[in-house]
């Protein structure tokens, strides 16, 4: 019999590090230091010495991250903010509650994410900032991206919650993590991620140590010192318990991300040269750590295609089925009838098959033959 197949296996990830997590979570238990302390500040430490960034700063979540970073730069009601069409909802989401304009772009068709050209066409005096987001796990084009907001003095928030652990190669040959090349850096440890928590929790990166400083005190009610508040803030920290995870998870991250590109050579391998899937572009100025693995196929296959997967127990997602201005909640930001040819496309011609640290070559086979016997 088959063994049941997940999108994400975290249960048998958990297995492999065991002692070690079993052993970090009783410490914390022990120590009944809960909230900051000492592992919070370390895994902040440890994190910024991976990413080779000068500050990390922990908080409660991706969105919350976003929302603190938004909230760091001084913007007014009414400023624009340039996002993804075809992304996750919370990109959007934060710009939106703080009552700025979420301007909704649309993406290239073979790497999911925005370009400068496209920014460029939807810049207005009103723009203030971009939020690229690496898709899937693979950075959008930073250096053309910075180029732009560099031209028309905009601030980039990068919302590299799917692609920590990525690196961009810049053209003059040296390269950069994710997440550490504009303003600031936003990721989410939410337990899917691939750098996943037990539960909640997220963080900002940045090398401004004026930006970093108003960071700290929004994420903890805007005090400068205790009982002091300076600015407005919101109440976002990470526990020790998920910091204290997340140390141990962060010494096998690059491993962990070697794994799911061997994953992705493997379905690129099976569906190599098919007539009817287009496996994921892989761009040449990034390294791709495969948060997902994301097929294109006819529209009209897809939703057929992810039945028959589901009638031999093969799991599949459609990340994301609706672009996000055709979200309800967004519709005020959108002119009816400017839909974006790119994004619909994707809306309708992506499927996501199971990728995660534990993939065998036998459930791939397994995977690649349920598919492939769609098509024949
Ligand atoms: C997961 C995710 C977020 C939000 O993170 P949470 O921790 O769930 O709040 C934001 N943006 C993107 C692209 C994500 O994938």
């Amino acid at each position: 019999m088959q063994e049941p197949i997940h999108m994400v296996d975290l249960q048998r990830q958990y297995q492999h590090i065991q002692e070690e997590i079993d052993q970090a979570i009783l410490d914390v238990v022990r120590s009944s230091r809960f909230i900051k302390g000492p592992q919070v500040e370390a895994f902040e430490d440890e994190l910024s010495q991976y990413l080779k960034v000068k500050h990390v700063i922990s908080c409660a979540n991706g969105t919350d991250a976003l929302q603190i970073a938004l909230m760091a730069l001084g913007l007014q009601p009414g400023d624009e903010v340039i996002v993804p069409s075809f992304t996750y909802v919370a990109t959007a989401e934060v710009i939106g509650l703080l009552r700025f304009k979420p301007v909704m772009i649309d993406v290239d068709p073979d790497s999911f994410n925005i370009t400068g050209t496209l920014i460029e066409e939807a810049i207005t005096e009103k723009t203030k900032a971009i939020v690229p987001v690496h898709l899937f796990g693979q950075s959008a084009p930073m250096e053309e991206i910075m180029a732009v907001a560099k031209k028309h003095q905009l601030y980039v928030i990068e919302d590299n919650a799917q692609a920590i652990g990525s690196d961009y190669h810049f053209s003059h040959g040296k390269s950069a993590k994710t997440g550490t090349i504009g303003d600031i850096g936003c990721t989410s440890f939410f337990p899917s991620k691939n750098l996943g928590c037990y539960g909640d929790g997220g963080a900002l990166f940045t090398n401004d140590d004026v930006l970093a400083a108003k960071i700290r005190m929004i994420a903890n009610h805007g005090q400068s010192r205790q009982y002091y508040h300076d600015i407005l803030g919101v109440n976002s920290r990470l526990d020790a318990i998920q910091a204290a995870v997340l140390r141990i998870k962060l010494k096998h991250l690059d491993h962990y991300c070697d794994m799911r590109r061997r994953a992705a050579d493997v379905y690129d391998d099976l569906f190599f040269d098919h007539r009817h899937i287009i496996t994921p572009y892989r761009v040449d100025y990034s390294t791709h750590v495969f948060h997902q693995y994301t097929l294109k196929v006819s529209p009209a296959d897809r939703d057929n295609l992810r039945e028959h997967l589901a009638a031999l127990d093969i799991p599949s997602m459609v990340y994301y089925p609706v672009p996000l201005y055709e979200q309800k909640a967004y519709a005020t930001y959108w002119e009816e009838g400017k839909e974006l040819e790119n994004t619909e496309m994707l809306c309708a011609s992506v499927i996501s098959l199971p990728i995660h640290t534990e993939l065998t070559q036998k459930l791939q086979d397994h995977i690649g033959e349920g598919v492939l016997s769609y098509y024949s």
